[in-house]
């Protein structure tokens, strides 16, 4: 259709919208998702809160009150400044839109997080992903090396990251950030930092090129869209100018409020989720053929012979997981399994070994 051609971008036109299956009634382990509910207690006081919000008006655009109870709750150094985004997703996008000079590249470890390279090219820029060792750990010299080559305004590292749940070791952060220096910035993606033992938060005031970006998302909270970006405050200054004003809705902004003053039950959660994981690992671990790698992360990446018909069968038994095969060479026979409640993964693990 030329009126297609005529006014869409190359960039967009090449594109596939983002893809999510439906999942109706099945055992949704395929994008992890803390999988408990609110007990009913907590839904009839969300409910209250709620019904006293006014929807005829906008929200206070300074979201103090929100941005101290993350600072408070979520372990925000007091005095950093926050940016706030409808979900990382829009963080991503922000920075994406503030660095695309002409010629700016954004750099990431591949496999990683897929909207990293989207959002760099919706933009404009050049994507240029970094593969990591086989073993699935960061390939640090060439990290290092394509930095020297590129000079990126944008890398990426997803901490602990995504589809593989890996850590990489924090010196090699430590020596991305030093040789990045002032000529770009370098996020650094706690998005699963509620089931890992460790963060940068800590470690802002050493580098004034680092940023971290988490979300509430995977604590709990995908439905409602938070996230937040924290770190050098002339660089949130940009970056705040590039958000959409009342990007945070006033709903989501109650709802994040009432959760976080009861940040210990998601808390709790998220311990248990932590407990699931090694037990699943374990016992995914003693099925032959099956690799089980590492995982900081409320997922863990497995290899297992022929994962298409594995992916299949499973789908035939209702329960959804992410198939990331085809995603990069170096998944190949690779299946993405969220850890849930019990009851699921036990679902799951009967189903699974049924299906090898
Ligand atoms: N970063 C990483 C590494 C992720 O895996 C995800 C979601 N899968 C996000 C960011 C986006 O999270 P959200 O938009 O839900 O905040």
């Amino acid at each position: 259709m030329s009126l297609i051609a005529n006014i869409i971008r190359s960039e967009v036109r090449d594109l596939s919208a983002y893809h999510v299956p439906d999942s109706a009634g099945f055992v949704k382990l395929d994008a992890m998702e803390n999988p408990y509910t609110l007990s009913t207690e907590m839904q009839q006081a969300l409910a209250e809160r709620l019904a006293r919000v006014g929807l005829n008006r906008y929200p206070v655009p300074s979201y103090s009150a929100l941005k101290s109870a993350i600072k408070r709750q979520l372990g925000v150094p007091p005095d950093y400044d926050l940016v706030l985004g409808n979900g990382s997703d829009e963080l991503i996008s922000m920075v994406s839109v503030a660095c695309a000079k002409p010629g700016a590249k954004v750099l990431a470890p591949v496999p990683g997080f897929v909207m990293y390279a989207m959002s760099a090219r919706l933009a404009g820029m050049e994507f240029v992903g970094v593969p990591l060792n086989a073993d699935l750990s960061l390939d640090a010299a060439a990290m290092l090396a394509a930095i020297a080559e590129h000079q990126p305004a944008i890398i990426y590292l997803a901490y602990p990251n995504n589809p593989t749940g890996t850590l990489y070791d924090t010196a090699d952060i430590e020596a991305i950030l030093r040789a990045v220096g002032d000529t770009g910035v370098v996020i650094v993606d706690e998005a699963y930092q509620p089931f890992s033992p460790v963060s940068f938060m800590s470690r802002l005031a050493e580098f004034d090129n680092l940023l971290v970006m988490r979300t509430v998302s995977k604590l709990g909270l995908a439905g409602i869209r938070l996230g937040y970006m924290t770190g050098c405050p002339a660089l949130l200054n940009e970056f705040e100018k590039v958000r959409p004003p009342y990007n945070i809705n006033v709903l989501t902004e109650a709802a994040a409020e009432f959760m976080l003053e009861q940040v210990a039950v998601l808390d709790a959660q998220a311990a248990q989720i932590c407990q699931q994981r090694s037990l699943l690992a374990a016992a995914l671990a003693a099925l032959p053929g099956v690799q089980v790698f590492p995982s900081a992360a409320n997922f863990l990446l497995i290899r297992v012979p022929k994962a298409e018909q594995v992916f299949a069968k499973l789908l035939k038994q209702k329960i959804l997981v992410k198939n990331v095969g085809k995603m990069h060479v170096l998944l190949e026979n690779c299946l993405r399994i969220t850890v849930s409640t019990p009851e699921e993964n036990s679902l799951f693990l009967d189903a699974f070994s049924a299906s090898l």
